[in-house]
């Protein structure tokens, strides 16, 4: 049986418990994951979204600037 370990506690977790951060794709458990606001924009609207992020990628898509290109690469394929 694949088991997977928390990136920040390193704590096992079973696969209903883990969380991908949404820039780096690393795996967190519900308790390391944190959750960031951002600003979604289609060709119809802007709207308000919360994507979850690690510990490491939470200042960077703080950074204003930054979050517009960070956002082309994790959503850009959707
Ligand atoms: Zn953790
Ligand atoms: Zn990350």
């Amino acid at each position: 049986m694949k088991t997977y370990n928390c990136s920040t506690c390193e704590r096992e977790l079973e696969e209903r418990e883990i969380r991908y951060c949404s820039i780096c794709k690393t795996i967190l458990c519900i308790d390391c994951v944190r959750y960031v606001g951002i600003r979604r924009k289609t060709i119809y609207r802007e709207y308000e979204d919360t994507i979850p992020v690690c510990n490491n990628c939470f200042p960077k898509i703080r950074v204003r600037g930054k979050l517009a290109k960070i956002l082309d690469e994790v959503f850009g394929n959707i």
